[in-house]
């Protein structure tokens, strides 16, 4: 038994200078510390995210609330008690807490110190995180991830109004995670090169995730088709493939989707979806519908459900309630995993264990305001879910959870094994 003997969090900034909540968990093997996200296209249905409203501090996002509750509430519950009892000091945390969504506590209060005592458990053991991780899962860590690389970004993420959120590039054609994130480099290279032969240097804005946010290119279609030069210039045509998180529920209006200038119901839109998947090399779709609009979802399976990954981010929120309503639906064939939507640890691990007892993959993913903490890299070998989702190989929060990927590869050498264009693990029919 090693116990734990002091918690302490404190205000940090994250990627977008907001704060967010920062914890400690002290035990005699050291400090183990964990940072929580944040979205900015968050889905309704997501565990809360205290904010102190203070408009004198922060624009009102300060995380003073958040900080005292793990500093005052939580932390006198939890010293003493074993740092390898995950699930009962996250049990004991969701109890104390009392409510469905986090609204006492907050998901950024509880979920850094449910992820903080993940890293103590495992240096306890003198595991590393993933293979901590994967004896918890119950599975054997070699599974490498394919990369979805956000590599335009609009919406939410790039300040532009009903437009797709994320133009992603996945690897599927590479032999390693290594080598993958090379091809993806190069090829993100080659795309800054033509937007700066096209718009000049203001081509090359970028936005949240890292991606460019040129806001000349308004249509799906003219920013695909830029990317696809910029993979046959880097010498990778066929070997990328693209998913899309268009981020629907953003651009839903009382029934209606609006791209751009133009009006979709649901079923309209799935029909574009099927003409884009027809066009491009596209093989995996995010949020292509909103949040609670669960017919359009039913819609695009039956068209789309064979061809293409259909993700639930909005939709799901990592919440095997709703996850459990989509199975039941047949409205996906594939999760979207953000610890913070959820809250803590263990409850993420139900989520992804759901979707695989399903046949359904599960996608690990980072969040638009993100941090240095690169523990999702850890969790998605843990997992063995096949596939991560963390912006585009630039700025350093992106490139926290690639590097630290490449670090897990070359430890576990030989018996790493990457999916490639196998992504789905064969959980899909
Ligand atoms: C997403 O929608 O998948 C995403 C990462 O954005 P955010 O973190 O803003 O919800
Ligand atoms: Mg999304």
């Amino acid at each position: 038994m090693t116990e734990i003997t002091k918690i302490k969090a404190r205000e940090v900034l994250d990627s977008r200078g907001n704060p967010t909540v920062e914890v400690d968990v002290v035990t005699e093997k050291g400090i183990f510390r964990a940072m929580t996200p944040s979205g900015a296209s968050a889905g309704q249905h997501e565990a809360l995210e205290l904010r102190d409203g203070d408009k004198t501090r922060y624009l009102g996002k300060g995380t003073l609330k958040a900080v005292e509750n793990v500093n005052k509430k939580i932390a006198p519950k939890l010293i003493g008690l074993d740092c390898h009892y995950q699930e009962t000091i996250d049990n004991i945390m969701l109890k104390l807490d009392g409510t469905e969504n986090k609204d006492n506590f907050g998901a950024n209060a509880i979920l850094p110190i449910s992820m903080a005592v993940t890293k103590a458990g495992a240096a306890d053991k003198n595991l590393s995180l993933y293979s901590y991780i994967a004896e918890m899962f119950g599975v054997l860590p070699h599974t490498m991830p394919v990369p979805m690389c956000n590599v335009i970004n609009g919406g939410k993420h790039a300040g532009q109004e009903n437009s797709i959120q994320e133009h992603m590039l996945m690897p599927t054609g590479a032999k390693s995670f290594t080598e993958g994130i090379r091809m993806i480099s190069e090829t993100y290279h080659h795309l800054a090169k033509l937007l700066k032969q096209k718009f000049g240097a203001g081509g090359t804005l970028i936005g949240d995730e890292g991606g460019f946010a040129p806001t000349q290119l308004t249509s799906v279609n003219e920013r695909l088709d830029l990317m696809l030069k910029a993979v046959e210039n880097a010498g990778y045509d066929g070997m990328i493939k693209i998913a899309l998180d268009p981020a629907s529920s953003e651009f839903f209006y009382e029934g209606t989707y609006k791209i751009g200038k133009k009006s979709y119901s649901g079923g309209e839109l799935v029909d574009f979806y099927v003409d884009l998947c027809d066009t491009y090399p596209i093989v995996s779709i995010e949020d292509g519908h909103a949040e609670d609009d669960w017919d359009s979802w039913v819609e695009m399976v039956k068209k789309l459900g064979t061809k293409i990954q259909i993700v639930g981010d909005d939709l799901f929120v990592t919440n095997t309630k709703r996850i459990q309503k989509g199975i039941e639906l047949n409205a996906a064939n594939s999760v979207l995993i953000k610890l913070n939507q959820i809250g803590t640890f263990t409850e993420t691990l139900n989520a992804i264990k759901m979707a695989h007892d399903e046949g359904w993959s599960a996608i690990v993913s980072h969040r638009s305001g993100e941090t240095e903490d690169s523990f999702i890299a850890d969790f998605v070998v843990g997992t063995s879910a096949g596939q991560i989702k963390t912006g585009a190989p630039a700025r350093s929060d992106r490139n926290a959870k690639y590097n630290q990927l490449m670090r897990i590869e070359e430890e576990l050498g030989e018996e790493s094994e990457y999916p490639g264009i196998d992504f789905r693990m064969d959980h899909l029919a």
